[in-house]
């Protein structure tokens, strides 16, 4: 029998009419949920995915400012722009479109946002707050597919998952996310030997590599949950994930789709963060009242 599908559209929905309740309520209270879009250069790619996050913020009736500027904007101009934005208080969180024309540093970027508004979680000190577990915001890609594992009440603590690619905005915080669940963990790259040996063995698989359909059917342990966050573009248009579906269907017990899979619960995960970065910054001012 073929996997079941754990379906990150219909979950997806799901997610952002919670969310949009939540949103309503904060509105009434005289606090709307604002994310500001920054975007710099012309990058096809880049232009899909901030029109998504855009329209997914006015689905749920966010605030929403998107900036584009030309990609000869000077990194001090950039980063003067982000000053201002972490003072408005009608902004909760700021995300800077990657990738950056070469000229401008994405480390500075992202260092230069306040790590409250820094609703992808890609900031040092967000980072470094998932490690030692107690994360502000958990990235929104790593953040979406926990929230899939938990669709299917998937038991993680004692379960052996395994994360294939270990980038700082999907396998490093995604294997953190598991381990704090209490999975055990094995996180590989590139250079991990004899790599069906050890996802063979993962109860979960998460895979985040960029390479089309690299995990086959026989690299899975029959009866596995498989999360695919690769987004490839085929030659003839169509779009893959890092797993290859059609093998992999036969021997897992759950596995994502691509597309339908990942993709959208990342967006989901942005608003989820931003609307959680105004009830941190309603706490926070209620705590600042108290002393
Ligand atoms: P990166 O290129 O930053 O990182 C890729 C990681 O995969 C690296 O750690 C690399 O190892 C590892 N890797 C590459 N080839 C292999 C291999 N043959 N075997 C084992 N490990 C390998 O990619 P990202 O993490 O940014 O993205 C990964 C994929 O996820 C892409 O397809 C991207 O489009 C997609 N993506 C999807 C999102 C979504 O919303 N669904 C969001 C973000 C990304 P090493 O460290 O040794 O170089």
């Amino acid at each position: 029998m073929p996997a079941r599908i754990i379906d990150g559209v219909q979950l997806s929905k799901k997610i952002r009419a919670e969310i949009a309740t939540r949103s309503a309520i904060l509105t009434a209270k005289g606090v709307r949920p604002g994310l500001a879009v920054i975007m710099v250069g012309e990058n096809p790619a880049s232009e899909v995915y901030v029109r998504n996050k855009v329209k997914a913020c006015e689905d749920v009736d966010f605030h929403s400012v998107l900036e584009r500027y030309a990609d000869d904007l000077e990194e001090n101009e950039l980063l003067a722009r982000i000053a201002i934005l972490n003072a408005d208080p009608s902004i909760h969180g700021i995300l800077v479109q990657l990738p950056l024309p070469n000229h401008i540093s994405a480390e500075r970027v992202i260092e230069s946002i306040a790590p409250e508004k820094d609703v992808d979680g890609f900031h040092i000190a967000n980072a470094g707050a998932l490690m030692i577990g107690k994360p502000l915001f958990k990235p929104c890609t790593p953040y979406g597919c926990m929230k899939m594992l938990e669709s299917i009440d998937y038991p993680l603590r004692g379960a052996r998952a395994v994360v294939v690619g270990a980038s700082n905005i999907v396998g490093k915080p995604m294997a953190m996310l598991l381990l704090q669940a209490g999975a055990t963990v094995t996180l590989c790259n590139s250079k991990t030997r004899d790599l069906g040996s050890v996802t063979k063995d993962a109860d979960v698989l998460v895979v985040a590599t960029g390479k089309p359909k690299m995990i086959m059917g026989n690299m899975v342990k029959p009866g596995a949950v498989v999360i695919d966050v690769g987004i490839n573009r085929l030659p003839d248009g169509k779009l893959c994930g890092d797993v290859d579906f059609d093998t992999a269907k036969y021997v897992a017990d759950w596995i994502t789709p691509v597309p339908g899979g990942v993709g959208p619960m990342t967006i989901t995960m942005l608003l989820m963060n931003t609307l959680e970065a105004v009830e941190h910054s309603l706490t926070h001012h209620k705590h600042g009242a108290h002393k």
